[in-house]
């Protein structure tokens, strides 16, 4: 369960970081060439390791990018372009003006002041996580299942991603392994 809460940002200017601009100067060629993943209205046509986006209105001719500024998917940036901005941005010629959490710790920012952080604007039910060391994430995924037995595998899955480094240290789950691991916990109890 979560509830909106939507905190303030903060208007900020930055200059687009390298790989973004290389990302954005594709797309600007893919642009000017009259590619079609850059006619069609789409959210992810137009994608990289570290970005997705595509031409998100025909109409203003706006694009609409994710782009991921670290290793973590946690933080993100929401960035709305015209195709010549784009063009602007890859060649360092203008900066994104974006709003970005005041979290220091989040990190995301948005074209859109009302947009809403996953991280930030929404008050989320807090639930208890496993506590100690492990060495495996199948011993974490048995704690949690032990401390929140109703818990559905994609619920042990996002507190694991979100809320714990151990994703680092031991991997992360598939819907599979958390499913199997889950099943696995209730024949524990049973017994
Ligand atoms: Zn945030």
């Amino acid at each position: 369960m979560s509830t909106e809460l939507p905190k303030p940002k903060r208007l900020t200017h930055v200059e687009a970081p390298p790989d973004l601009r290389q990302f954005l100067l594709e797309v600007a060629e893919k642009i000017a060439q009259g590619d079609e993943d850059t006619l069609i209205e789409s959210d992810d046509l137009l994608q990289c390791d570290f970005a997705y986006g595509g031409l998100a209105d025909e109409e203003t001719g706006e694009y609409g990018f994710t782009y991921f500024p670290g290793k973590s998917r946690k933080t993100k940036w929401e960035i709305l372009l015209l195709a010549k901005q784009i063009r602007e941005v890859a060649d360092g010629e203008r900066e994104l003006s974006l709003w970005a959490c005041e979290d220091e710790n989040c990190g995301s920012m948005f074209s859109l002041a009302e947009e809403r952080c996953s991280q930030c604007d929404y008050e989320h039910e807090v639930r208890a996580l496993p506590s100690g060391d492990f060495s495996t994430r199948r011993d974490w995924a048995l704690a949690y299942f032990a401390l929140h037995p109703e818990a559905h595998p994609m619920q042990m899955i996002g507190d694991y991603n979100g809320e714990t480094e151990w994703g680092e240290k031991l991997g992360y789950f598939s819907l599979t392994e958390a499913t199997e691991l889950e099943t696995i916990s209730q024949s524990l109890k049973r017994n």
